[in-house]
This record gives structure tokens, C-alpha cells and sequence, in this order.
């Protein structure tokens, strides 16, 4: 797999560390089966702004942008979106503007909400912010952005929701490569990973990434949004572009790509009382520091299915999608609840 083709500028902290996570192992070593190993592919540390699972993206996208002479940036997400804030310090970080539309799609009005967490670090880092309703066809909402920055004669660069088509899902096929290689210097053997899945790159990169290097480790994505049947397929299509891109489309095989869509709760955005206990038993036994929206889920997913034995005697690694800025934005939500 050979990576370097595709020009990507550098600027994330790589490679992440990966790493044992003990005492969340023996607090989850109660099923019959013993439970599973636990350990953490830090991606909560790939650097900028914070850092987090779109860092790596963005050095693909970014190499992109660049090479078509962009002068700004434009995406869009929910308004807590940590794509939204690794963007904006990505476009910080090459001199580009940055025009952001954030989605009101959790329907929250509290304070917090919708000024603290990410959205106070986007306007630190200088994007230029437009709000809209939920259920806003966010793709026409970016061509209009798009089509009012050319008109003012800069060069718009548009990045989809999550950086997620086959341009940024190669920053999670580089980060299979990475973990596969940590995984042989270690001498461990992973039997599963597990990472939040959510507009897919990620999870699509990563299947794309271990199918073309024939590298045969199960992933598992814990869902945030969609049901099963479409969060598979979105993550299916994207996988199988992203390895056409690299050369070998026909090694993504559609098994390949499983999502559990049980711990989305009731709904993006929304959190539920196993979420916070997700959250409180990862900082407490690792001093691990999710986020509510996405590796908070996971994790609630991954404690449900180990202590129903899912995982007995398997070494499993958990992806660290990172997102922690995002806690400050639940704050109300969070206080008075963590036990
Ligand atoms: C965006 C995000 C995800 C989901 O990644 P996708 O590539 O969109 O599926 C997971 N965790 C965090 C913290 C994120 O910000």
C-alpha cells in the first residue's frame, strides 16, 4: 500500500501511541469468559487543535486542497462537530479562511451547547460560522457557500461532513498500516478493533486499509446515527472506492464491514445515562477522556457487548476517535450525573 502517492502535507503527531488500557481490562473482567484485553489506539492525539480522528484526514484533504491552489476552506457538521474545529485549525495552520456551516441537528437550545466546547475553539481559531436548521440538505448548503466564495474570486476547497470520502478515509487506511505495524513490534495479536462510526471514513478507511494490506483483523463499528442497514452500506461503498483508489478494489468484500447500531440511543448528539457511565468508567480506571457524541457511545458499546461475553479471550483494540472539547458543550447535561 503505498501511500506517499497520494501527497498528504504532514502535520498530525504520528504515530499515535497504542497502548494497554489495565485497569479498564480488569473492571471488565467480570463476564464467565474472563473478558476481553483492552487496548487504545490513541488517535485522541494526533495533534491540532486538540486533535482527534479528522487530523489524519485532513493531511490528505489538505494535501488536495493545496495542490488545486485553494484559498479557503468550506465544510459543515452538527455544532458541536470536532471535524468543524480540526478543520478550522488545519486552514489556521496553512494560512486559508475557513467558512464553516453547523447544523442544529440535536435540537439543543442550552448555552453550552451551542456556544461553549467546539464552537468556542472554531471562533478561536478564526472560522466564519453560519448556522442552520436540522434537516438542511447540508450538501446544497456547502455548493451555495462554495459558489459565494468563488464569487468573491478565492479558490473554495470543499470538505464533506467528517472529511469522509476516499481522499480522507486514506488518512484511516495509513492509520491500519500504523496500527499493524505497532501490533508486529509488539508482538500482540488484536483479534478486533473497535471504533465509533459515524459519516464512515474512518471505519471505511480502516477495512479499506487492512483488505488491500491482507491484514485479516475484524472491525467492529459502533454506530452513532444511522441504522445498521445504512450506516453498513455507507461504509461499504466508501471502503471499496477507497481501495479502488489504492489498486485493489475487489479485496473489500462486503463481510468485511459489520456496525452495531444498538448504543445509538435516541438519537446524534443525544446522551443517556450508559453514555455518562461509559465516560466515567474509561477517565476513572485509565484517566482516558472520551466525548460524549462518539467514543462515549463506542465505549458504552464496547462495555455492553464485553460483559455479555462478546469479546471472551480476544485482544481487542479500542480506536480513540478523541473529541474530548466537545465535553465542555454538555456540560449542564453532565453535571450532577457521573456518580
Ligand atoms: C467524526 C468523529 C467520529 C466518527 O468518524 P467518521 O469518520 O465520521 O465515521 C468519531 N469520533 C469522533 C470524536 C469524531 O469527531
Amino acid at each position: 500500500m503505498h501511500l506517499a502517492r497520494f501527497n498528504p502535507v504532514r502535520f498530525a503527531h504520528l504515530p499515535t501511541p497504542l497502548e494497554p488500557l489495565p485497569r479498564l481490562t480488569e473492571a471488565l473482567a467480570g463476564s464467565p469468559g474472563g473478558g476481553p484485553m483492552v487496548w487504545i489506539k490513541r488517535d485522541d492525539a494526533t495533534g491540532l487543535a486538540g486533535g482527534g480522528n479528522k487530523t489524519r484526514k485532513l493531511e490528505y484533504l489538505l494535501g488536495d486542497a493545496l495542490a488545486n491552489d485553494a484559498t479557503v476552506l468550506v465544510t459543515q457538521g452538527a455544532v458541536q462537530s470536532n471535524h468543524v474545529r480540526q478543520t478550522a485549525a488545519a486552514a489556521a495552520r496553512f494560512g486559508l479562511g475557513c467558512e464553516v456551516i453547523l447544523e442544529h441537528r440535536t435540537g439543543s437550545e442550552a448555552h453550552d451547547y451551542n456556544r461553549s466546547g467546539n464552537v468556542l475553539l472554531d471562533e478561536l481559531l478564526g472560522a466564519r460560522i453560519r448556522t442552520v436548521p436540522g434537516g438542511t440538505d447540508m450538501n446544497q448548503a456547502l455548493a451555495e457557500v462554495a459558489a459565494e466564495v468563488a464569487e468573491r474570486g478565492e479558490r473554495p476547497y470543499v470538505i464533506p461532513g467528517g472529511g469522509s470520502n476516499i481522499i480522507g478515509a486514506l488518512g484511516y487506511a495509513e492509520c491500519a498500516l500504523e496500527l499493524v505495524n505497532q501490533a508486529n513490534e509488539l508482538g500482540l495479536e488484536v483479534d478486533r478493533i473497535v471504533t465509533a462510526t459515524g459519516s464512515a471514513g474512518t471505519h471505511a478507511g480502516l477495512v479499506a486499509g487492512l483488505a488491500v494490506m491482507g491484514a485479516d483483523i475484524p472491525v467492529l463499528g459502533i454506530g452513532v446515527r444511522a441504522p445498521k442497514d445504512v450506516q453498513e452500506a455507507n461504509v461499504f461503498r466508501l471502503a471499496q472506492d477507497t481501495a479502488d483508489l489504492l489498486g485493489h478494489r475487489d479485496r473489500v468484500t462486503r463481510d468485511m464491514v459489520v456496525a452495531n447500531t444498538d448504543y445509538v440511543g435516541e438519537g446524534y448528539g443525544l446522551i443517556d445515562q450508559a453514555v455518562i457511565d461509559a465516560l466515567t468508567l474509561a477517565a476513572r480506571t485509565d484517566g482516558i477522556l472520551l466525548d460524549p457524541v462518539y467514543s462515549g457511545k463506542a465505549m458504552k458499546g464496547l462495555i455492553d457487548l464485553a460483559r455479555k461475553g462478546e469479546f471472551d479471550g480476544e485482544t481487542v483494540v479500542f480506536l480513540h476517535t478523541g473529541g474530548a472539547q466537545g465535553l465542555f458543550g454538555y456540560q449542564t447535561e453532565l453535571e450532577g450525573r457521573m456518580g
